[in-house]
C-alpha cells in the first residue's frame, strides 16, 4: 500500500514490523500530512529509515495546468497522476474561505447523460493519497490553506467508497490536514446501498444527491443508475440516512429545458422530498457537445425556484462560477484528451 495513503497506526504497525520504532510512522504521517512533503532524502530521518521507506511507494500527484477565470476568483486545476492519466479539481475563492471540489475517479462509470466525466467511462479509482495530493499541491502552489472540500469533481465518490473514506479521515486527522467534517461534502448520483453504509459510519459529512429527474421512468432514461436504485429505494435509504445521522441532505437538480422544469416535476419532487430534511440546490445545466438540451432562462429558473419555495422547500440557485474556464465536472479533461 501507499505509505502516504495510511493512517498513522498504520505507517506506526509498518516501522514496527520493520524493526524501527513506532514513532518513525508519526514523524513519517507529519512529514506527508502536516509538512505536505514528499521529499523524503531531505527530510531528518536516518538514512536506515530512508531505505525502508524507499522499499515502498509513495504516490504524488502533479499540477500539469492551471487555468484562472477572468470573470471571478475561480482557478481550474488539471493534475497529472503516476500513470500520467489526468484529472480535474476546482478551486473557489469565498469570502469564508477557500473551497477546492476534488475528483475520486478517473472518469465515472454511472453514464449520467449530460455529465462529461463518464463519456469514455471508468479509467479506474483514485486512492486516497492522489485525493490528497489535490489538496497538497493546490495548497503548497498557491500558499494557501483550504477549508471546505466537496467531492463533486469528476467520479462517483460511493463507488470508491473505502478510498474516499479514508481520504476523509486522513483529511480530517488533527496530526495532519485537521479539515472539521462538517466543511466536507460527498455528491451522490444515488447509490443507495452505500448510503446506508455511510449512515452507520457516524461521519458527520454533509450528504448531497444528485437527484434531477422525479419519476422512476424519466430518471432512468437521464441517470442509469436509477435501473438499479430506482427512487423508492433511494429515498428509504436517504430516510435511514437522515435519521440516523440527523444531518439534513442537499438535493442538487440540474434545471433541462422542457426535461425536468414543469409543474408535474414540481409536484413529483414535492411528493418524494416533502418529509425529508432537505435542501434543494438548482444547477443549471452546463451544455456539453454530448448531450444536446438546454438550460431555462434565468427567469424560468427563478419561477421554478419560486414554487418549490412556496412547497415549503428551501431552495437555492448554485451560482456560476469560473463558466470561461469550463469549471463544470469532467469538460475540461475531455476537452485535452480528446483534442
Ligand atoms: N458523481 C457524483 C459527483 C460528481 S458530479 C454525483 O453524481 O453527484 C457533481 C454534480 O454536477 C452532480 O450533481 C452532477 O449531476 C452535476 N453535473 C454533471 N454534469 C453537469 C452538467 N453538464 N451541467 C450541470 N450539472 C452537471
Amino acid at each position: 500500500m501507499e505509505l502516504n495513503s495510511m493512517y498513522v497506526d498504520e505507517l506506526r504497525e509498518f516501522f514496527e514490523k520493520n524493526g524501527e520504532k513506532a514513532f518513525r510512522g508519526s514523524q513519517l504521517f507529519t512529514f506527508f500530512h502536516d509538512k505536505k512533503r514528499y521529499d523524503i532524502e531531505n527530510s531528518n530521518l536516518s538514512n536506515k529509515v530512508i531505505s525502508i521507506i524507499k522499499k515502498e511507494d509513495i504516490n504524488k500527484v502533479e499540477i500539469f495546468k492551471i487555468f484562472d477565470s477572468k470573470l471571478d476568483e475561480t482557478k481550474k486545476f488539471l493534475f497529472k497522476l503516476k500513470d500520467d492519466n489526468l484529472i480535474e479539481g476546482v478551486l473557489m475563492e469565498y469570502k469564508h474561505g477557500y473551497s477546492q471540489c476534488i475528483s475520486t475517479q478517473v472518469g465515472c462509470r454511472m453514464g449520467c447523460n449530460f455529465c462529461a466525466s463518464t463519456k469514455s467511462g471508468l479509467v479506474r479509482n483514485l486512492t486516497a493519497a492522489e485525493m490528497l495530493g489535490q489538496v497538497y499541491e493546490i495548497e503548497n502552489t498557491l500558499g494557501i490553506k483550504v477549508s471546505n472540500f466537496i467531492l463533486m469533481g469528476s467520479g462517483e465518490p460511493l463507488d470508491n467508497f473505502s478510498e474516499v473514506i479514508r481520504f476523509i479521515r486522513l483529511l480530517h486527522d488533527e496530526m495532519g490536514h485537521n479539515t472539521s467534517n462538517r466543511n466536507i461534502t460527498i455528491s451522490t448520483c444515488g447509490l443507495a446501498d452505500k448510503i446506508y453504509e455511510l449512515a452507520d459510519m457516524n461521519l458527520p459529512i454533509n450528504l448531497a444527491v444528485s437527484l434531477h429527474q422525479t419519476n422512476d421512468s424519466d430518471r432512468s432514461d437521464l441517470m442509469p443508475i436509477n435501473r438499479k436504485f430506482n427512487l423508492d429505494e433511494l429515498k428509504k435509504s436517504l430516510e435511514y440516512y437522515i435519521k440516523k445521522t440527523n444531518n439534513r441532505i442537499t438535493f442538487e437538480y440540474t434545471l433541462i429545458k422542457n426535461q425536468n422544469d414543469s409543474k408535474k416535476n414540481i409536484d413529483e419532487l414535492y411528493n418524494f422530498a416533502k418529509n425529508m430534511k432537505c435542501h434543494i440546490n438548482l444547477i443549471p445545466l452546463n451544455p456539453i457537445d454530448e448531450f444536446d438540451e438546454k438550460r431555462p432562462s434565468k427567469s424560468e429558473i427563478n419561477i421554478f425556484k419560486e414554487k418549490l419555495e412556496k412547497k415549503g422547500f428551501n431552495v437555492t440557485i448554485r451560482r456560476e462560477l469560473g463558466r470561461d474556464i469550463s469549471a463544470s465536472c469532467g469538460q475540461l479533461r475531455r476537452k485535452v484528451e480528446v483534442k
